[in-house]
């Protein structure tokens, strides 16, 4: 058996990449460890399962990253301010919190350059932790939502938020799908007349879904915008939980090579 065994909790579970990515990565690396799945229901349950099942580490998706952050003896600093965790280590009996998703979405857009301005296309839960991160990194940050609810706790917050009907256009650098419009089915994240108006100002467009190409980013093909789907964020959300599994034995890029082949198979 191995001797430190991970895994990812969520609900549902079974599509997850995140097995693929980590044990490709603990084989490539020769690190003694497995990587599995677990289908947890009741959020309440995250830390007796965590400890149950003797893991040394998980990640946490949908819909537990609150539950998992309340389960954590000690948060890291970014991870306590927006109040989500997507990564769990043990250490001496303790529960150690992360939050990778904002970090790995950072990374994935900065490829682009010359970019301030950035209009979000939804408000929720990974809108929340994105947010964040790059308001913190200087990025102007603008949330244009379907339904007025989600948006109250940005705007407390200080973002400029819109939603459909009362959407002010201006230019934005880059435009980004937040929102699930497209992942299982056809659908726009907003009114095509709003696509139609700020696309065409961007200097590219981002989508968070992966695997796919979705309306949101054909549209944006057709203005001839540079693209980019959410597959770079996926990998290197993993990436950076990885470096916290293995405390940081390796190096963002000795990791990355071997988790990448999880989206080549
Ligand atoms: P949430 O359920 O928290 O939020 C969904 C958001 O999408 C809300 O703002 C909602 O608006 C909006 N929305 C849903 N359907 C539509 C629609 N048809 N038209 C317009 N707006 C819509 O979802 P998450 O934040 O957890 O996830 C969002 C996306 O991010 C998903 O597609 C998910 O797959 C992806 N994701 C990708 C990751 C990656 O690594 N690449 C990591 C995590 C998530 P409203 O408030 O009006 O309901």
């Amino acid at each position: 058996m191995a001797k430190e065994i991970f895994a990812i909790f969520g609900n549902p579970v079974s599509h997850s990449k995140s097995p693929l990515m980590h044990n490709l990565a603990f084989a490539g690396l020769g690190y003694d460890a497995c990587y599995t799945r677990h289908l947890l229901e009741n959020g309440n349950a995250l830390k007796e399962t965590f400890f149950s099942l003797e893991l040394k580490g998980i990640n946490i998706t949908v819909p537990h990253k609150e539950a998992a952050f309340n389960a954590c003896d000690i948060l890291d600093p970014f991870a306590k301010k927006i109040g989500v965790v997507n990564t769990i280590v043990a250490r001496n009996g303790k529960l150690y919190g992360y939050n990778t998703d904002a970090p790995g979405f950072l990374k994935a857009i900065s490829e682009f350059t010359e970019v301030k301005t950035v209009l979000f296309l939804g408000a929720g839960g990974t809108a929340q932790s994105t947010s964040s991160i790059l308001r913190d990194e200087g990025y102007d940050v603008t949330l244009l939502n379907r339904s007025e609810g989600r948006l109250e706790k940005y705007k407390a917050d200080g973002f400029e938020t819109y939603t459909f009907e009362n959407f002010q256009v201006k230019a934005y650098d880059l435009v980004i799908n937040m929102t699930s419009a497209g992942l299982e089915d056809d659908s726009l994240p907003a009114p095509e007349s709003i696509l139609d108006s700020v696309i065409p100002q961007a200097k590219a467009c981002v989508d968070v879904i992966y695997g796919k190409e979705t309306p949101f980013l054909k549209l944006a093909k057709s203005y001839n915008k540079p693209t980019k789907d959410g597959s770079d964020m996926l990998l290197y959300q993993g990436i950076i939980a990885f470096e916290h599994f293995t405390n940081y034995a390796y190096t963002f890029d000795e990791i990355k090579p071997y988790m990448q082949r999880a989206f080549e198979l």
